[in-house]
Protein backbone atom coordinates (compact mmCIF):
# COMPACT_ATOMS: atom_id res chain seq x y z
CA UNK A 1 0.00 0.00 0.00
CA UNK A 2 1.24 3.16 -1.24
CA UNK A 3 0.48 4.93 3.15
CA UNK A 4 3.64 2.04 3.76
CA UNK A 5 6.34 3.51 2.06
CA UNK A 6 5.61 7.09 3.22
CA UNK A 7 5.29 5.64 6.90
CA UNK A 8 8.82 3.72 5.86
CA UNK A 9 10.04 7.08 4.83
CA UNK A 10 8.96 9.45 8.14
CA UNK A 11 11.56 6.52 9.94
CA UNK A 12 8.44 5.18 11.92
CA UNK A 13 9.48 1.42 11.24
CA UNK A 14 11.57 0.46 13.97
CA UNK A 15 9.90 2.61 16.89
CA UNK A 16 6.13 1.15 15.66
CA UNK A 17 7.78 -2.39 15.61
CA UNK A 18 9.21 -0.88 19.58
CA UNK A 19 5.99 0.10 20.42
CA UNK A 20 3.77 -2.93 19.01
CA UNK A 21 6.72 -5.11 21.06
CA UNK A 22 6.02 -3.50 24.74
CA UNK A 23 2.36 -3.27 24.32
CA UNK A 24 2.48 -6.91 23.29
CA UNK A 25 4.41 -7.83 26.40
CA UNK A 26 2.46 -5.39 28.74
CA UNK A 27 5.64 -4.09 30.18
CA UNK A 28 4.84 -0.44 28.49
CA UNK A 29 4.83 2.66 29.95
CA UNK A 30 3.54 4.32 27.06
CA UNK A 31 -0.22 5.08 26.32
CA UNK A 32 -1.15 4.06 30.06
CA UNK A 33 -4.71 5.23 30.98
CA UNK A 34 -5.46 7.85 33.72
CA UNK A 35 -8.73 7.49 35.39
CA UNK A 36 -8.79 10.75 37.80
CA UNK A 37 -7.73 14.07 38.29
CA UNK A 38 -3.55 14.15 38.21
CA UNK A 39 -3.11 14.55 42.20
CA UNK A 40 -0.85 12.55 44.83
CA UNK A 41 -2.28 9.78 43.91
CA UNK A 42 -3.75 8.67 40.85
CA UNK A 43 -6.49 5.90 39.67
CA UNK A 44 -4.63 4.09 36.41
CA UNK A 45 -6.04 1.31 34.81
CA UNK A 46 -8.41 0.35 37.84
CA UNK A 47 -5.83 0.42 40.88
CA UNK A 48 -4.16 3.45 42.98
CA UNK A 49 -1.17 4.39 42.54
CA UNK A 50 1.38 6.99 43.80
CA UNK A 51 1.52 9.89 40.50
CA UNK A 52 5.49 10.80 40.50
CA UNK A 53 5.04 10.78 36.72
CA UNK A 54 3.41 14.25 36.26
CA UNK A 55 4.49 17.73 35.50
CA UNK A 56 1.93 18.95 38.26
CA UNK A 57 4.69 20.34 39.99
CA UNK A 58 2.84 22.43 42.37
CA UNK A 59 -0.25 20.29 42.61
CA UNK A 60 -2.57 22.83 40.96
CA UNK A 61 -4.67 20.43 38.63
CA UNK A 62 -7.09 20.17 40.84
CA UNK A 63 -7.03 23.51 42.76
CA UNK A 64 -10.96 24.97 43.15
CA UNK A 65 -9.52 28.47 41.82
CA UNK A 66 -8.02 26.63 38.89
CA UNK A 67 -11.09 24.97 37.88
CA UNK A 68 -12.58 27.93 38.38
CA UNK A 69 -10.95 30.21 36.54
CA UNK A 70 -12.05 27.45 33.76
CA UNK A 71 -15.37 26.93 34.57
CA UNK A 72 -15.88 30.50 34.44
CA UNK A 73 -14.35 30.73 30.77
CA UNK A 74 -15.89 27.49 29.84
CA UNK A 75 -19.46 29.59 30.87
CA UNK A 76 -18.64 32.22 29.20
CA UNK A 77 -17.06 31.01 26.37
CA UNK A 78 -18.06 27.74 25.55
CA UNK A 79 -16.26 24.86 24.44
CA UNK A 80 -13.84 26.81 21.79
CA UNK A 81 -13.01 29.72 20.13
CA UNK A 82 -12.99 28.00 16.61
CA UNK A 83 -10.19 31.24 15.10
CA UNK A 84 -6.83 31.83 15.38
CA UNK A 85 -5.65 34.68 17.47
CA UNK A 86 -5.09 36.95 14.45
CA UNK A 87 -8.62 36.87 13.73
CA UNK A 88 -10.82 35.95 16.05
CA UNK A 89 -9.61 33.60 18.52
CA UNK A 90 -7.99 36.60 20.70
CA UNK A 91 -10.02 36.72 24.20
CA UNK A 92 -10.10 39.39 26.76
CA UNK A 93 -9.05 36.35 29.34
CA UNK A 94 -5.60 36.26 26.49
CA UNK A 95 -5.27 39.96 27.02
CA UNK A 96 -5.59 40.12 31.10
CA UNK A 97 -2.56 36.62 30.75
CA UNK A 98 -0.72 38.44 28.77
CA UNK A 99 -0.32 41.35 30.40
CA UNK A 100 -0.25 39.97 33.89
CA UNK A 101 2.59 37.77 32.40
CA UNK A 102 4.85 40.94 30.98
CA UNK A 103 3.70 42.54 34.72
CA UNK A 104 5.11 38.87 36.68
CA UNK A 105 8.31 39.05 34.72
CA UNK A 106 9.03 42.47 34.29
CA UNK A 107 8.85 42.40 30.54
CA UNK A 108 7.11 45.18 28.07
CA UNK A 109 5.21 42.06 26.68
CA UNK A 110 4.14 39.17 26.42
CA UNK A 111 2.43 36.27 24.23
CA UNK A 112 0.31 33.69 24.70
CA UNK A 113 0.55 30.65 22.40
CA UNK A 114 -2.41 27.93 22.09
CA UNK A 115 0.86 25.01 23.49
CA UNK A 116 4.42 24.88 24.59
CA UNK A 117 5.44 23.07 21.41
CA UNK A 118 3.89 25.87 19.41
CA UNK A 119 5.82 28.41 20.88
CA UNK A 120 9.05 27.18 20.93
CA UNK A 121 8.42 26.19 16.93
CA UNK A 122 7.00 29.60 15.98
CA UNK A 123 9.08 31.48 17.83
CA UNK A 124 13.07 30.13 17.26
CA UNK A 125 11.27 29.67 13.29
CA UNK A 126 10.28 33.66 12.93
CA UNK A 127 13.41 34.90 14.80
CA UNK A 128 16.50 33.27 12.94
CA UNK A 129 16.90 31.50 9.30
CA UNK A 130 19.21 30.70 6.90
CA UNK A 131 22.62 32.37 7.73
CA UNK A 132 22.31 32.47 11.14
CA UNK A 133 23.18 30.14 13.84
CA UNK A 134 21.56 28.42 16.57
CA UNK A 135 23.84 27.08 19.40
CA UNK A 136 21.20 25.01 20.86
CA UNK A 137 22.43 22.52 24.07
CA UNK A 138 22.10 18.73 23.03
CA UNK A 139 19.32 17.93 25.89
CA UNK A 140 16.94 20.65 25.07
CA UNK A 141 13.41 19.73 24.55
CA UNK A 142 12.48 18.37 20.97
CA UNK A 143 10.04 21.48 20.32
CA UNK A 144 13.10 23.43 20.56
CA UNK A 145 15.36 21.50 18.32
CA UNK A 146 12.52 20.80 16.03
CA UNK A 147 11.94 24.83 15.97
CA UNK A 148 15.50 25.29 14.89
CA UNK A 149 15.12 22.65 12.05
CA UNK A 150 12.43 24.43 11.19
CA UNK A 151 14.20 28.20 11.09
CA UNK A 152 16.97 26.66 8.26
CA UNK A 153 19.08 28.45 10.64
CA UNK A 154 22.60 26.44 11.23
CA UNK A 155 22.43 24.58 14.17
CA UNK A 156 25.13 24.42 16.51
CA UNK A 157 24.76 21.30 18.96
CA UNK A 158 27.03 21.88 22.54
CA UNK A 159 26.97 19.02 24.99
CA UNK A 160 24.81 18.71 27.95
CA UNK A 161 25.45 21.85 29.95
CA UNK A 162 29.25 22.26 28.57
CA UNK A 163 30.05 26.15 29.10
CA UNK A 164 33.34 25.27 27.12
CA UNK A 165 31.79 23.84 24.66
CA UNK A 166 29.89 26.83 23.99
CA UNK A 167 32.04 28.75 23.89
CA UNK A 168 33.94 27.12 21.23
CA UNK A 169 30.95 26.76 19.26
CA UNK A 170 30.66 30.97 19.64
CA UNK A 171 34.13 31.66 18.76
CA UNK A 172 33.64 29.78 15.59
CA UNK A 173 31.00 32.42 14.41
CA UNK A 174 32.69 35.27 16.34
CA UNK A 175 32.94 36.50 12.36
CA UNK A 176 30.16 35.58 10.62
CA UNK A 177 27.35 38.28 9.67
CA UNK A 178 24.11 36.33 10.79
CA UNK A 179 23.05 36.46 14.09
CA UNK A 180 23.77 34.54 16.91
CA UNK A 181 20.70 32.55 19.32
CA UNK A 182 21.84 30.82 22.22
CA UNK A 183 18.84 28.08 23.27
CA UNK A 184 18.94 26.57 26.86
CA UNK A 185 16.06 24.69 29.41
CA UNK A 186 16.30 26.97 32.86
CA UNK A 187 15.60 22.74 33.68
CA UNK A 188 16.19 19.72 32.36
CA UNK A 189 13.21 17.76 32.36
CA UNK A 190 14.67 14.41 32.32
CA UNK A 191 17.95 15.14 33.66
CA UNK A 192 16.80 17.31 36.61
CA UNK A 193 19.72 19.71 36.57
CA UNK A 194 19.52 23.51 35.78
CA UNK A 195 21.04 25.06 33.09
CA UNK A 196 24.34 27.07 34.42
CA UNK A 197 22.65 30.31 33.17
CA UNK A 198 25.40 32.66 34.58
CA UNK A 199 28.11 31.28 32.54
CA UNK A 200 26.10 30.94 29.53
CA UNK A 201 24.60 34.67 29.59
CA UNK A 202 28.26 35.54 30.26
CA UNK A 203 29.47 34.12 27.01
CA UNK A 204 26.96 35.28 25.19
CA UNK A 205 27.23 39.30 26.32
CA UNK A 206 31.08 37.94 25.29
CA UNK A 207 29.80 37.30 21.73
CA UNK A 208 27.38 39.04 21.02
CA UNK A 209 25.24 36.35 20.70
CA UNK A 210 21.29 36.58 21.56
CA UNK A 211 19.75 33.92 24.81
CA UNK A 212 16.82 32.06 24.85
CA UNK A 213 15.85 30.24 28.07
CA UNK A 214 12.61 27.63 28.42
CA UNK A 215 11.69 27.87 31.55
CA UNK A 216 9.22 25.00 31.05
CA UNK A 217 9.83 23.44 33.94
CA UNK A 218 11.00 25.89 36.37
CA UNK A 219 8.34 28.50 36.07
CA UNK A 220 6.50 28.32 39.09
CA UNK A 221 9.21 26.87 41.55
CA UNK A 222 12.11 29.20 41.34
CA UNK A 223 13.06 32.67 41.72
CA UNK A 224 11.77 34.57 44.41
CA UNK A 225 8.85 36.12 41.63
CA UNK A 226 8.60 32.01 40.75
CA UNK A 227 9.24 33.25 36.95
CA UNK A 228 12.02 30.03 36.54
CA UNK A 229 16.07 29.44 36.67
CA UNK A 230 16.76 32.45 35.28
CA UNK A 231 15.45 34.61 38.13
CA UNK A 232 17.40 32.40 40.46
CA UNK A 233 20.64 32.51 38.91
CA UNK A 234 20.51 36.67 38.39
CA UNK A 235 19.90 36.41 34.99
CA UNK A 236 16.34 37.20 33.97
CA UNK A 237 17.24 40.67 32.81
CA UNK A 238 20.01 39.50 30.40
CA UNK A 239 17.68 37.07 29.16
CA UNK A 240 15.94 38.32 25.77
CA UNK A 241 13.64 36.17 25.04
CA UNK A 242 11.46 34.11 27.85
CA UNK A 243 9.75 30.98 27.45
CA UNK A 244 7.46 28.77 29.17
CA UNK A 245 4.43 26.18 29.05
CA UNK A 246 1.58 26.78 31.17
CA UNK A 247 1.16 22.74 31.20
CA UNK A 248 3.42 22.32 34.22
CA UNK A 249 3.24 24.21 37.29
CA UNK A 250 0.58 25.89 36.00
CA UNK A 251 -1.14 22.32 34.87
CA UNK A 252 -3.58 24.13 32.06
CA UNK A 253 -2.33 24.08 28.04
CA UNK A 254 -0.65 27.09 26.29
CA UNK A 255 3.31 28.48 26.57
CA UNK A 256 4.29 31.63 26.80
CA UNK A 257 6.82 34.36 25.02
CA UNK A 258 7.93 37.27 27.38
CA UNK A 259 10.10 39.80 26.28
CA UNK A 260 10.44 43.29 24.85
CA UNK A 261 7.70 44.59 22.92
CA UNK A 262 9.66 45.22 19.35
CA UNK A 263 10.46 40.99 19.85
CA UNK A 264 6.69 40.33 20.69
CA UNK A 265 5.11 42.14 17.76
CA UNK A 266 7.58 41.22 15.39
CA UNK A 267 6.36 37.34 16.84
CA UNK A 268 2.63 38.25 16.00
CA UNK A 269 3.14 38.52 12.39
CA UNK A 270 5.53 36.29 11.99
CA UNK A 271 5.32 33.16 14.24
CA UNK A 272 3.48 30.96 11.84
CA UNK A 273 2.71 28.63 14.46
CA UNK A 274 1.06 31.19 16.21
CA UNK A 275 -0.67 32.78 13.17
CA UNK A 276 -1.93 29.31 11.72
CA UNK A 277 -3.92 27.72 14.40
CA UNK A 278 -6.50 28.02 16.73
CA UNK A 279 -6.38 29.75 20.29
CA UNK A 280 -6.30 27.71 23.39
CA UNK A 281 -9.50 26.71 24.44
CA UNK A 282 -11.14 29.06 26.99
CA UNK A 283 -11.15 26.82 30.09
CA UNK A 284 -7.37 26.31 28.65
CA UNK A 285 -6.51 30.20 28.85
CA UNK A 286 -9.01 30.71 31.86
CA UNK A 287 -7.01 28.31 34.06
CA UNK A 288 -3.94 29.69 33.05
CA UNK A 289 -4.89 32.77 34.32
CA UNK A 290 -6.21 31.69 37.62
CA UNK A 291 -2.39 29.23 37.90
CA UNK A 292 -0.69 32.91 37.29
CA UNK A 293 -2.47 34.46 39.80
CA UNK A 294 -1.72 31.72 42.48
CA UNK A 295 1.58 31.19 41.48
CA UNK A 296 2.40 35.28 42.18
CA UNK A 297 0.08 34.78 45.53
CA UNK A 298 1.71 33.87 49.01
CA UNK A 299 -0.40 30.45 48.33
CA UNK A 300 2.35 29.98 45.68
CA UNK A 301 5.08 30.73 47.37
CA UNK A 302 4.50 28.52 50.17
CA UNK A 303 3.54 25.62 47.44
CA UNK A 304 7.17 25.83 45.47
CA UNK A 305 8.93 25.72 48.82
CA UNK A 306 7.07 22.78 49.55
CA UNK A 307 7.37 21.47 46.00
CA UNK A 308 11.37 21.37 46.74
CA UNK A 309 11.16 20.77 50.09
CA UNK A 310 9.02 16.94 48.97
CA UNK A 311 11.78 16.65 46.52
CA UNK A 312 14.63 16.88 49.48
CA UNK A 313 12.96 14.09 50.78
CA UNK A 314 12.24 11.69 47.81
CA UNK A 315 15.83 12.44 46.05
CA UNK A 316 17.37 11.62 49.78
CA UNK A 317 15.36 9.19 50.30
CA UNK A 318 16.67 7.09 47.34
CA UNK A 319 20.55 8.14 47.86
CA UNK A 320 20.62 7.05 51.16
CA UNK A 321 19.13 3.73 50.06
CA UNK A 322 22.55 3.70 47.26
CA UNK A 323 20.47 4.96 44.12
CA UNK A 324 22.03 6.87 41.72
CA UNK A 325 20.16 10.13 41.46
CA UNK A 326 23.05 12.15 39.93
CA UNK A 327 24.64 15.56 41.04
CA UNK A 328 22.68 18.57 42.97
CA UNK A 329 22.30 21.84 40.68
CA UNK A 330 25.22 24.53 41.75
CA UNK A 331 23.91 27.78 42.89
CA UNK A 332 26.56 30.55 42.84
CA UNK A 333 28.14 30.93 46.21
CA UNK A 334 29.38 27.40 45.97
CA UNK A 335 25.47 26.71 46.99
CA UNK A 336 23.34 23.94 45.55
CA UNK A 337 19.94 23.02 44.96
CA UNK A 338 17.58 20.45 44.31
CA UNK A 339 14.78 20.51 41.59
CA UNK A 340 11.60 19.13 41.28
CA UNK A 341 12.65 16.34 39.21
CA UNK A 342 14.74 13.40 40.18
CA UNK A 343 16.06 11.11 37.73
CA UNK A 344 17.56 7.81 38.95
CA UNK A 345 19.39 6.64 36.48
CA UNK A 346 19.49 2.89 34.94
CA UNK A 347 21.08 2.67 31.96
CA UNK A 348 19.27 -0.08 29.63
CA UNK A 349 16.14 0.59 28.18
CA UNK A 350 14.97 -2.75 28.76
CA UNK A 351 15.33 -2.89 32.34
CA UNK A 352 14.24 0.43 32.54
CA UNK A 353 10.88 -0.80 30.87
CA UNK A 354 10.93 -3.86 33.39
CA UNK A 355 11.57 -1.82 36.42
CA UNK A 356 8.84 0.64 35.92
CA UNK A 357 6.20 -2.00 35.20
CA UNK A 358 7.27 -3.56 38.78
CA UNK A 359 6.43 0.08 40.33
CA UNK A 360 3.41 0.07 38.09
CA UNK A 361 2.13 -3.05 39.43
CA UNK A 362 3.46 -2.54 43.33
CA UNK A 363 1.35 1.21 43.50
CA UNK A 364 3.81 3.71 42.26
CA UNK A 365 3.66 5.88 38.68
CA UNK A 366 6.74 7.15 37.11
CA UNK A 367 7.76 7.77 34.20
CA UNK A 368 10.77 5.92 32.23
CA UNK A 369 13.15 8.30 30.06
CA UNK A 370 14.22 5.92 27.22
CA UNK A 371 16.86 6.92 24.33
CA UNK A 372 15.59 8.76 21.80
CA UNK A 373 14.18 10.92 24.94
CA UNK A 374 17.92 10.68 26.64
CA UNK A 375 21.07 9.12 24.85
CA UNK A 376 21.69 5.33 24.67
CA UNK A 377 22.43 3.65 27.68
CA UNK A 378 21.13 6.71 29.68
CA UNK A 379 17.74 5.08 30.68
CA UNK A 380 15.87 6.69 33.55
CA UNK A 381 13.05 6.25 35.99
CA UNK A 382 11.95 10.14 35.98
CA UNK A 383 10.23 11.05 39.55
CA UNK A 384 8.46 14.36 39.96
CA UNK A 385 6.98 15.54 42.78
CA UNK A 386 3.91 17.78 44.03
CA UNK A 387 3.73 20.24 46.53
CA UNK A 388 0.72 17.97 48.00
CA UNK A 389 2.63 14.96 48.40
CA UNK A 390 2.53 13.91 52.02
CA UNK A 391 5.41 12.79 53.58
CA UNK A 392 3.89 9.45 54.25
CA UNK A 393 3.60 8.66 50.60
CA UNK A 394 7.28 9.97 49.59
CA UNK A 395 8.68 8.03 52.31
CA UNK A 396 6.09 4.69 51.08
CA UNK A 397 7.25 5.79 47.52
CA UNK A 398 10.78 5.99 48.64
CA UNK A 399 11.09 2.40 49.83
CA UNK A 400 9.04 0.89 46.84
CA UNK A 401 11.22 2.10 44.59
CA UNK A 402 14.79 1.56 46.47
CA UNK A 403 13.77 -2.17 47.01
CA UNK A 404 12.80 -2.68 43.14
CA UNK A 405 15.45 -1.03 41.73
CA UNK A 406 18.05 -2.97 44.27
CA UNK A 407 16.29 -6.07 43.85
CA UNK A 408 16.51 -6.16 39.67
CA UNK A 409 20.37 -5.23 39.97
CA UNK A 410 21.09 -7.92 42.58
N1 LIG B 1 9.66 22.86 26.52
C1 LIG B 1 9.96 21.91 27.42
C2 LIG B 1 11.28 21.97 28.11
C3 LIG B 1 9.05 20.87 27.68
O1 LIG B 1 9.36 19.91 28.55
C4 LIG B 1 7.81 20.86 27.00
C5 LIG B 1 6.74 19.81 27.27
N2 LIG B 1 7.14 18.54 27.52
C6 LIG B 1 7.55 21.86 26.07
C7 LIG B 1 8.49 22.85 25.87
C8 LIG B 1 6.29 21.87 25.30
O2 LIG B 1 5.26 22.37 26.08
P1 LIG B 1 3.76 21.90 25.93
O3 LIG B 1 3.63 20.57 26.58
O4 LIG B 1 3.00 22.98 26.63
O5 LIG B 1 3.43 21.85 24.48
Amino acid sequence: MAVNRLIKRLGGDDRVDLLRAVRESDVSPYFRVMESVTAPVVQVEGADRIMLGSNNYLGLADHPAIRRGAQDALDTFGGAITGSRLLNGTMDLHLDLESEIAEWHGTEDAMVFTTGYQTNLGTISAVVGKGDVVAVDAAAHASIRDGCALSGATIRKFRHNDVAHLEAILGETADDDGAVLVIVDGLYSMEGDLAPLGAVSELCDRYGAALMVDEAHSLGIFGEQRTGAAELLGIDGHTDIRMASLSKSPSSTGGFIAGSRDLLDSLRVNARAFLFTTSGVPAAVGASLAAVRLIRSEEGEQRARRALDNAAVLRSGLADNGLDVGALSPLPGGRETVTPIVSVHIGDDLEAMNLWRTLFDRGVFTSAALYPAVPRSGAMLRLCVMATHTDAQLRRAVDVISETVTEAAA
